[in-house]
């Protein structure tokens, strides 16, 4: 760890829509690498809800933690397809991401939606990692900072967070999936805005909670981004479904 930090970064790896049962084995082998080679991060995969169960019962005891993409506000209901937050902790979950942007974009979740949808995370007791992001038309027009400070404070539950463990992601839209990253000085202007409102909203908590980044991260740019200062961790997309390149990441950090 290159940074004076009481918090442990967070590394957590964004499966997505992929994975079958035989990614199980992507899965144990990350945590055999954790085992061995124990990085000064905290480590999470977040699976497709399919695998949430079998993937928490192969990884218990050990220390790599297993999340949900998303979750719906209500505890239970006619919501064809969806999953509560307390199924997903009934599942072996112990953390969720909310207000990824292809949630936001592909489904049209409002900052109001994500902010229930971390409240209904808290009711279940899991963590919740709060995503934002601009698009890369807002970037172009030098509104990236407002746009994502603005996300930020719409999306939070700041009542029921107080006092418990959560974590924000700062995703620029145009970085995911497209091999594209913003630069280091933009990625830490980022970050320093989203700290100046969790400080602003949480006093003394909002200084510790971390603020990953995701965008295309890979175990080449993973040390850099990982050394900015309010770079928390990372959220990483395709380059968390093999443990190889994951653990690479992890041990950046
Ligand atoms: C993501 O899905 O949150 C993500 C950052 O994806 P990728 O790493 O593939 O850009």
């Amino acid at each position: 760890m290159s940074k004076l930090t009481t918090v442990r970064p967070l590394i957590a790896g964004n499966w997505k829509m992929n994975g079958l049962t035989a990614a199980l084995d992507e899965a144990r082998a990350v945590a055999a690498g954790v085992e061995t080679d124990p990085p000064g991060a905290r480590v999470a995969i977040f699976p497709p809800a399919t695998l949430i169960h079998r993937m928490a019962d192969a990884l218990a005891g050990q220390t790599v933690a297993v999340g949900g993409q998303d979750c719906r506000p209500e505890v239970s209901g006619a919501f064809t397809g969806d999953t509560s937050a307390e199924m997903l902790a009934d599942a072996g979950a112990t953390m969720v991401i909310v207000g990824h942007s292809e949630r936001r974009g592909g489904y049209g979740e409002t900052d109001a939606l994500v902010l229930a949808k971390a409240q209904a995370a808290l009711r279940a007791g899991l963590e919740p990692i709060v995503c934002v992001g601009e698009s890369l038309e807002q970037r172009d027009a030098g509104r990236a900072i407002e746009v994502i400070t603005g996300q930020l404070r719409a999306s939070l539950p700041v009542d029921a967070l107080k006092g418990e463990a959560f974590a924000v992601a700062y995703e620029p839209v145009w970085a995911i999936g497209t091999g594209r990253t913003p630069t280091l000085n933009d990625i830490e202007a980022a970050h320093d805005a989203l700290r100046t409102v969790l400080i602003e909203l949480f006093s003394d908590q909002g200084a510790g909670v971390p603020i990953l980044y995701g965008g295309s991260v890979n175990p080449k740019n993973a040390a850099d981004i990982l050394s900015q200062k309010e770079v928390g961790g990372v959220l990483v997309g395709g380059a968390s479904l093999k443990a190889a390149d994951f653990l690479a990441i992890a041990a950046r950090a």
